[in-house]
């Protein structure tokens, strides 16, 4: 099987400070990638290259065997429009605040060519139920809800088009504790039912635990262990790893 996704070397700085270097590794379709780290680890900094948002130094990300890196910004956007899914920190940077919930997830569909108003409208209000969101809140706007639901409304916005790969970063970060794990929970069923390839950003260890196959754990914008997730969280080898595993423990 190819690699979805071939990540070679990845270097972004910001005049003298390291965002983040030597990064690489391949992704498989179905997989799941964690990366964590502490603040300012250079976790964002990496997803940004990836997804296309930022324009690493050296290196290449591969995906389907077109470097995104050198490929004309129209083919990119293209490929941002249909094979992928950016699911921000902040549901307000990925949703369109003045535009209805079924709005929200309908324009998805419409950018890859949807057209029938009814179809559209069923399949948003489907999504919208797999998101738990009720039915009747179809028409309110993002603005009226709570940012647990804003979060959900996101995930479905992004997913309603069957990407290849989606990008995370901090899914669950800006929400309470409560809310977080009743949205890791859905995260985890959409992931496992839908069969998703995702890269997955966060500096909560639970949210890699339940979600992430692998992990690559960074520090300093460099990657100092990677592995599967269970090997790296039970059996970390870095003192880095050591001590992001052990201050989890004595919370
Ligand atoms: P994380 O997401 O793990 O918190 P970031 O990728 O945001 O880390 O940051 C990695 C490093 O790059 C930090 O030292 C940060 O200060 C720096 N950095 C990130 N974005 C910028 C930027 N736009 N301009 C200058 N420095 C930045
Ligand atoms: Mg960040």
């Amino acid at each position: 099987m190819q690699p979805l996704l071939q990540v070679k070397d990845i270097r972004k700085t910001y005049g003298p400070r390291i965002g983040c270097t030597d990064v690489s590794f391949d992704l498989y379709p179905g997989e799941v990638m964690g990366i964590v780290g502490e603040s300012g680890s250079g976790k964002s900094t990496l997803l940004s290259c990836l997804a296309g948002h930022a324009q690493p130094d050296t290196g290449a990300v591969i995906f389907d065997g077109r470097d995104t890196v050198t490929m004309p910004e129209p083919e990119r956007r293209m490929l941002a429009r249909t094979d992928w899914a950016y699911v921000h920190q902040n549901p307000r940077d990925g949703l369109r605040m003045g535009v209805s919930a079924g709005g929200n997830v309908g324009e998805r569909l419409m950018a890859v060519g949807a057209r029938n108003y009814g179809t559209i409208r069923d399949t948003a209000t489907d999504w919208l139920g797999r998101v738990e969101i009720n039915a009747d809140r179809i028409d309110d706007r993002p603005s009226q809800f709570s940012g647990g639901m804003q979060q959900r409304l996101q995930i479905a916005r992004n997913l309603v088009t069957g990407p290849r790969l989606v990008f995370m970063d901090e899914p669950t970060g800006g929400l309470d504790v409560s809310v977080q794990a009743r949205l890791l929970d859905l995260l985890r069923g959409l992931v496992r039912r839908m069969g998703l390839s995702a890269i997955i950003v966060t500096h909560d260890l639970a949210v890699v635990r339940l979600l992430a196959d692998r992990l690559m754990v960074m520090k300093g914008g460099h990657v100092v262990e990677q592995g599967l997730t269970d090997q790296v969280l039970d059996d970390p080898q870095h003192a880095y790893t050591q001590l992001l595993v052990s201050s989890v423990l004595q919370v």
